[in-house]
């Protein structure tokens, strides 16, 4: 019998970075602060050969991803590779590097859904935290593009400080531009946007007036559109389930071809991540040190290891934990129960600033 139990569900999901390129740079990303340059990206065979050891494993979607997968000249082989491997294909995209006749070859070859993110409502200010001139117009233009060719489109809201005042109105956007879908999500603290922490965080006015506005759109757009709501877990008092539990759901794949049970998890030291280059995708979500290290719940300190939550949250995030207390196995401080708990309250009380460090390999360090 293996210490973490018996050998895991095959993953629902695949994250394909493929690349780190972007021509956005939201100071909020989810790519790590260490990004992969071009010279350093798996090459379309290599990408093929993960997709079809994937549907193998028994992965139902795979979500194209990075920085802007769009940048990559080989999309449409490899989502068309996708489905004809059986997988439900999400395309997560800015959306401004997109115009018809590519979005018009991504649905011939099967595109399943797109799923395009908003940073305002507001063009300035959108355009503005992308550092990106014309963004927003450019978003809007590509949503009416992917309703006219049929796709399903969900409209990913990124929220903060500095944009919630205008959250009624980017729900009216996206809805009114035919998304079946949004994605209302509070910044998650980590890598570029724990670098931002003090210039994103929203005040617990700001969270309680959009629970608000959260609440009233969904009565209102009842039947026509669903919202999902991803809250900030700085103001939970339990953590989220991450990932839903260390290598339950999820694998990640970076552009380099790492695989990881996260997205943020290259930041864990220790690890020695595996890659596809060399190993396959079972032999990684199977066997693999990286992916049994904090899976199922051996691996659990106190007060997480005798908690009734330990099989509901897994201890919350374990990049979290290693970002705020210098140790991937303490429990999450999010979790009002943890020992590190005051490093939350303190971050709350932090004077808010304006300046922002943008999300550019100019900012970041380089991995390959
Ligand atoms: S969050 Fe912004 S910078 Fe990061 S990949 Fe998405 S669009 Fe690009
Ligand atoms: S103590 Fe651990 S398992 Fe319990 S609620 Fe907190 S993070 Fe979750």
């Amino acid at each position: 019998m293996n210490p973490q139990g018996p050998l895991p569900e095959p993953p629902l999901a695949l994250l394909a970075e493929l690349t780190h390129r972007c021509p956005l740079q939201c100071p909020y990303c989810s790519n790590p602060r260490a990004l992969v340059t071009r010279a350093g990206e798996l090459d379309t065979a290599s990408w093929q050969r993960v997709l079809t050891e994937a549907a193998r494993l028994g992965v139902l979607q795979v979500h194209f991803s990075g920085g802007e997968p769009t940048a990559r000249r080989d999309l449409v082989e490899l989502v068309r590779h996708a489905a004809a491997s059986g997988l439900y294909s999400n395309l997560i995209t800015s959306g401004v590097q997109l115009d018809a006749k590519r979005l018009a070859a991504l649905a011939e070859v099967g595109l399943d859904h797109v799923q395009l993110s908003f940073q305002d409502a507001d063009d300035a200010s959108g355009d503005a935290v992308a550092a990106y001139d014309g963004a927003q117009a450019k978003k809007r233009a590509v949503a009416a593009l992917v309703i006219a060719q049929g796709l399903p489109l969900t409209a990913n809201l990124v929220v903060h400080r500095r944009n919630l005042a205008r959250l009624p109105a980017m729900i009216e956007m996206a809805a009114g531009l035919g998304a079946s879908r949004l994605e209302v999500a509070h910044v998650q603290y980590y890598g570029w946007a724990l670098a931002n922490r003090a210039a994103l965080l929203p005040t617990r006015d700001q969270l309680e007036a959009a629970d608000r506005v959260i609440e009233a759109a969904r009565a209102r757009l009842k039947g026509r559109v669903v919202i999902d709501y991803v809250m900030p877990d700085y103001y939970a008092r339990r953590p989220k389930a991450c990932m839903s539990g260390w290598g339950r759901r999820f694998i990640n794949i970076t552009p380099s071809g790492k695989a990881l049970p996260c997205h943020a998890a290259e930041t864990l030291p220790g690890i020695d991540y595996p890659s596809v280059t060399t190993e396959s995708l079972e032999a990684i979500w199977r066997r693999s040190d990286a992916f049994m290290r904090f899976r199922g719940t051996a691996w659990m300190p106190e007060p997480c290891r005798s908690c009734d939550q330990r099989e509901i949250d897994w201890g919350g995030c374990r990049c979290q934990a290693l970002a705020l207390t210098g140790d991937a196995t303490r429990t999450d401080p999010v979790c009002a129960l943890a020992p590190d708990h005051a490093l939350i309250e303190r971050a709350l009380t932090e004077p808010p600033t304006d300046d922002l460090t943008f999300r550019r390999f100019a900012a970041a360090r380089i991995q390959a």
